[in-house]
């Protein structure tokens, strides 16, 4: 494949924008090379600006769930322009897009609206400090709550692929009142908690992580976490940024059936345009802003735009009821074929799944937690990537990232991209 006008439109860009992108890892540092411009791009196909056709396996990181350009998503925003794009005031979108969420997703009573995972985690923390009066947070090393400063120690995927856990410009101060603990550890969070007695506000982690690679919870950590919290008076946030509307209706929640405090969401629910959330029982959602002391706000906060996208897109999973299970189906089918490609060409390899989120790693040994995760053999990815890429096959350019799969994906598609693999199998 040719990529030329791709490298001119990078080359320009260098020139005004910081490593000529807007977000890390869309520059192919993990990988090498130089990023693709997207142009244009429909159901589960993306089209670059030379004209290519890749099977997309990234979807903007998720949010195309249903594929792009989807047309309820597409109409509602074009419907939605014509009356005007921000008012600064409330609108009836808002209070919609709220009851569906609080009505799809279990344990939760109220949602505030905001542009980002990041906006949504950095005010859930917030929250639980003001909540609980207390400073301390527990994260795990590996799980990513966006690029607020609380949360830029050990963070996974792109802060990982740049050898910046501890990012410079996030102070120590700030980075004193973050603990780090071992995904899949229970002990290690119970020892942190008994060192820090009626510190910890809050402990927010991925429930099912995806910016580590995909890892599976192990049987009883979540209830574990969920125990430890409810003992010791700690806020357990669920951070569903990446897991909400795509695991499963409610998220990890309903699909483990363990509750947490407070939940996190961005990516699907804004059905493709800048929406991030966060959403608890009222008790404490009411320490909010306007009728609470905690803070919180946002200029273009609820949208009518992003509402309108986000609505669409969670009217759609809500009316569909056999999505997820497509969903999950699709994603068995493509880690079986990649399972006996990867088999029948001895290569070492570990994949993780739950549901639509799935990940290769070039490692033998089981992958659960951080440290495992970045045993991957990084230049065995590196390969894979940039074969997948001539083949027509665009994954995410990092190791530490989960496949995001789109129902817009046939069967057709699974078996072309299981078939690119084996060729690309055949030269690792
Ligand atoms: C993507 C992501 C975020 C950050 O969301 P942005 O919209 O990129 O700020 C936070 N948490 C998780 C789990 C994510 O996957």
């Amino acid at each position: 494949m040719l990529y030329q006008r791709s490298s001119r439109l990078f080359a320009e860009a260098e020139q005004v924008i910081p490593g000529g992108v807007n977000s890390p890892v869309r520059a192919f540092k993990a990988v090498g090379g130089k990023p693709i411009f997207a142009k244009s791009a429909k159901g589960a196909y993306l089209y670059d600006e030379d004209g290519n056709r890749f099977i997309d396996y990234i979807n903007s990181w998720g949010p195309m769930i249903l594929g792009h350009a989807f047309q309820p998503v597409v109409d509602a925003v074009k419907q939605r322009a014509e009356l005007g794009t921000s008012f600064g005031m409330p609108t009836e979108l808002e209070t919609q897009i709220a009851a569906l969420a609080v009505a799809m997703v279990p344990n939760i009573e109220k949602i505030r609206f905001v542009n980002s995972g990041t906006e949504a985690c950095m005010s859930a923390i917030r929250l639980a400090r003001g909540y609980t009066k207390r400073d301390k947070i527990i994260k795990f090393a590996g799980c990513y709550h966006g690029h607020s400063d609380s949360f830029l120690i050990q963070a996974g995927s792109g802060a990982v692929t740049f050898g910046t856990p501890n990012s410079p410009g996030v102070t120590s101060g700030t980075a004193k009142d973050t603990l780090l603990a071992a995904y899949n550890d229970l002990q290690n969070v119970s020892d942190l908690i008994d060192a820090n007695p009626n510190e910890i506000a809050a402990i927010i982690v991925e429930p099912v992580p995806g910016n580590m690679g995909c890892i599976v919870p192990k049987k009883g950590f979540l209830e574990g976490l969920r125990q430890m919290c409810t003992d010791h008076g700690i806020l357990l946030i669920f951070d569903e940024v990446m897991t909400g509307f795509r695991l499963a209706k409610g998220g990890v929640q309903e699909l483990f059936n363990v509750k947490a405090d407070i939940v996190t969401f961005g990516k699907v629910i804004g059905g493709g345009l800048p929406v991030g959330a966060f959403a608890a029982r009222s008790e404490i959602m009411n320490y909010l802003a306007p009728i609470g002391p905690v803070y919180q706000a946002g200029t273009l906060s609820g949208n009518p735009l992003a509402m309108a996208a986000g609505l669409a897109m969670l009217q759609a999973l809500n009316d569909d009821s056999g999505v997820f299970n497509r969903l999950e189906e699709k994603t068995a089918y493509l880690e079986k074929g990649i399972r006996d490609v990867l088999n029948q060409n001895n290569i070492d390899f570990t994949i993780n799944r739950v549901g639509s989120m799935i990940s290769v790693h070039f490692d033998a040994e089981p992958v659960y937690d951080f440290k495992t995760a970045a045993k991957g053999d990084n230049e065995t990815f590196r390969k894979f990537f940039h074969g997948l890429l001539a083949e027509g096959v665009y994954i995410a350019p990092s190791a530490y990232e989960t496949w995001f799969i789109t129902d817009a994906l046939t069967y057709d598609d699974l078996d072309f991209t299981i078939e690119a693999i084996r060729k690309v199998s055949a030269t690792l």
